[in-house]
């Protein structure tokens, strides 16, 4: 493979297949390189209910394959092929204004006009024993996507001491009779407003000193297994959430000139031109930029905006030779 592509969209989640439906209605002809694993966040969640248009709710693998299937229909091409490595240091392209990047699958290279980066991130978990085969059956990631599915349980736990936590404490607290946040240290480092909230509210406990070992359960999570100041334990719970940072899936953007945080997410410009990261021609959107909101319908928002920017930037370079 040895291609030259107007635009390139690495992703493959709400913010990559978005950024692929309004690239391809714009005739900008995207290539999505959507990876092995593909689908993002979403192929691990069950059902998707504050995704706008779906009154009954989605499966998020559903959403996705739909999400992808629309993509399809207007003819953008998508490989199922990791990105290892995207090389911005640039050269004109024949007599076009646009600077190349060059976008590497393992051996194979394809050069690119433009790129919108979409590749996500990864809620981090402990990889507990348990958890792969409990995974979405009471062990989850997002409790502010799930909350409601523990409408009347008896307890339901959270992992972390910080924000994320608090939050997804509260969400779960308006529907399960008692939530324990689980914090490894003997103080939690969430804002003070966010611990007011944990006092004011009568079914949060916070359990200091305590981690969970392992998730326990046949069909669904029964048991977690938790150690406090030394001493195993084991406490029926209907459910377990994860709120300890998420990693967003940039590693592979090392030394790309790409500016990013200490922790991996990109930089963008913000404003008009919002999506533009620091290399011109190349722009980012969804979880791989966003540490806040973390929302598919955001993800997806973001991808609009990534595929407008795009378009702009052709519209003050118009391709030549197409
Ligand atoms: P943070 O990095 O702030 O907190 C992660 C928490 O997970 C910490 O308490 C940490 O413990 C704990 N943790 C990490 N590893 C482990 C482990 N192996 N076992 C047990 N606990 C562990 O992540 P958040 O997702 O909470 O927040 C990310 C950012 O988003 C922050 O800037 C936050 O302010 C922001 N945010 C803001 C919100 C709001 O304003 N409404 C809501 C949600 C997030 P320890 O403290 O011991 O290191």
């Amino acid at each position: 493979m040895n291609d030259v592509r107007n635009l390139v969209i690495i992703g493959s989640g709400p913010a990559a297949f978005t950024a692929a439906i309004y690239a391809a209605r714009a005739k900008l002809n995207p290539l999505v390189l959507a990876g092995e694993k593909n689908g993002g966040q979403l192929m691990d969640t069950t059902l998707v209910e504050n995704f706008p248009g779906f009154p009954e709710g989605v499966l998020g693998p559903e959403l996705m394959r739909r999400m992808r299937e629309q993509a399809e229909k207007l003819d953008v091409e998508v490989l199922d092929k990791n990105v290892t490595k995207i090389q911005t240091n640039s050269r004109p392209y024949e007599d076009s204004p646009h600077l190349m990047r060059t976008v590497l699958l393992g051996q194979d290279r394809i050069q690119t006009k433009a790129v919108i980066i979409a590749t996500g991130a990864e809620a981090n978990t402990l990889k507990l024993p348990g958890e792969e085969k409990l995974m979405g059956r009471g062990v989850g990631v997002c409790a502010v996507c799930d909350a409601p599915l523990y409408k009347d349980a008896q307890r339901v736990f959270v992992i972390g001491g910080g924000d994320s936590a608090v939050e997804e404490a509260m969400a779960l607290a308006k529907y399960a009779k008692e939530v324990i946040i689980l914090v490894r240290k003997d103080k939690m480092r969430a804002a003070a407003i966010m611990l007011d909230h944990i006092k004011q509210s009568k079914n949060i406990k916070v359990w200091y000193k305590s981690e969970a070992l392992e998730f326990i359960g046949d069909k669904k999570l029964e048991q977690v297994k938790i150690v406090q100041n030394g001493k195993e334990s084991l406490f029926p719970a209907d459910g377990v959430f994860y709120a300890i940072g998420h990693t967003p899936a940039t590693k592979w953007l090392k030394d790309s000139g790409i500016k990013m945080d200490e922790k991996g997410y990109i930089f963008v410009k913000g404003g008009e031109n919002h999506t533009a990261t620091n290399i011109p021609g190349i722009f980012a959107a969804g979880d791989c930029v966003d540490y806040i909101y973390r929302q598919a319908v955001v993800a997806a928002g973001m991808g609009c905006m990534a595929a407008l920017d795009a378009q702009a930037y052709f519209d003050r370079f118009p391709p030549a030779r197409e």
